[in-house]
């Protein structure tokens, strides 16, 4: 009840809205988000990606935002991709592009997410980048299985998150395996009406494995993106990691020493960096799914 509370809390444009207009709380949450979020610049994600590529992650970039309302800003946002694609191939770094497509249209018209989704993938195409689409709540589930469907029938270098939390997921991904494309697995980040998801047990891992497997028996490339150390080990043991198109991934400032053991084990880790001026949001929702960052926060907000 307690993480659900934060979900909540998360989510509410007030409290965001107070925050950013506190003249004492805005620099204490931004020296805490830094924890999680590389800065606010483009290149500032480049340089940390820079880094970690040299030390052997693959790594995948976003540029935060979702729900963007109006036109205009969802162009905006579609060209800052374009941009960093443009600066990732200058400057040979081989990211992933992950982004939510309610940041560049999904949340005014389906049409314009499409639209902007197919000009990324040309531009990705350019420079041998790939697209990772990251799934939303569940009452956007259909419009963004739709809008992906469409375009990775075009485009093959794009990829889809599904939550392992949402019933309907061992039917999508089913329907998805006949597509071309790639996919993310992930336990699910949003709170759900108790009907449609399983919450955090042991029900949920043994389902979010039984994904990770589906995706094997069809040799279809799976990024397993999760913290979770024990879901790890039992890949492991069942040989998951043995084929070359199977990877974890794992969020930046997010147990770095799991990043660190799994590749000491052969284990292809791809590091998921984030940028952007919104970093609040990236930041409560890393609190609401994980309380005792809260901690965490605090002490980076006293010692800086
Ligand atoms: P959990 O069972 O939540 O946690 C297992 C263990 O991992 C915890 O005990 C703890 O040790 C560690 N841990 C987990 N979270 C944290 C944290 N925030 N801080 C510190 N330690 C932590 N969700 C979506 O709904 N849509 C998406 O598109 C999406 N994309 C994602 C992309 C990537 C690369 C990753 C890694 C996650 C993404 N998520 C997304 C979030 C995901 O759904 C989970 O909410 C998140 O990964 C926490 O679940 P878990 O699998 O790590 O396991």
């Amino acid at each position: 009840r307690f993480e659900n509370a934060l979900k909540s809390v998360a989510r509410n444009l007030d409290i965001k809205e107070y925050v950013q207009n506190s003249k004492d709380l805005y620099p204490l949450f931004q020296r805490s988000a830094k924890r999680f979020v590389t800065g606010e610049t483009r290149e500032e994600g480049i340089a940390v990606g820079a880094q970690l590529s040299e030390k052997g992650y693959d790594i995948s970039l976003e540029f935060i935002g979702e729900n963007t309302m109006e036109r205009e800003a969802c162009r905006q946002a579609k060209d800052e991709f374009v941009t960093m694609m443009q600066a990732c191939g200058h400057q040979n770094l081989r990211s992933r592009i992950s982004f939510d497509l309610s940041h560049i249209g999904l949340s005014v018209d389906p049409e314009l997410a499409l639209e902007h989704l197919l000009e990324m993938a040309a531009e990705a195409e350019r420079y041998d980048l790939s697209l990772m689409i990251s799934m939303e709540e569940s009452g956007k589930t259909d419009d963004i299985l739709e809008v992906y469907k469409k375009a990775v029938t075009q485009y093959e270098h794009i990829g889809v998150t599904l939550q392992a939390q949402l019933h309907r997921t061992l039917d999508d991904l089913q329907e998805l395996l006949t597509y071309p494309g790639a996919v993310r697995l992930v336990k699910g980040a949003y709170q759900e009406p108790e009907e449609l998801h399983i919450p955090r047990s042991e029900t949920l891992d043994e389902r979010f494995m039984e994904l990770v497997q589906l995706c094997i028996q069809a040799d279809f490339p799976v990024s397993v993106a999760s913290h979770d150390e024990t879901i790890y080990q039992q890949l492991m043991k069942r040989g998951c990691f043995e084929h070359s198109y199977v990877e974890a991934e794992l969020l930046y400032g997010i147990r770095p020493d799991v990043c660190r053991r799994l590749k000491e084990k052969g284990v292809p880790v791809r590091v998921y960096l984030t940028y952007g001026q919104e970093w609040y949001l990236y930041l409560v929702h890393r609190i609401a799914e994980y309380p005792p960052n809260i901690y965490a926060a605090i002490t980076d907000m006293i010692e800086g």
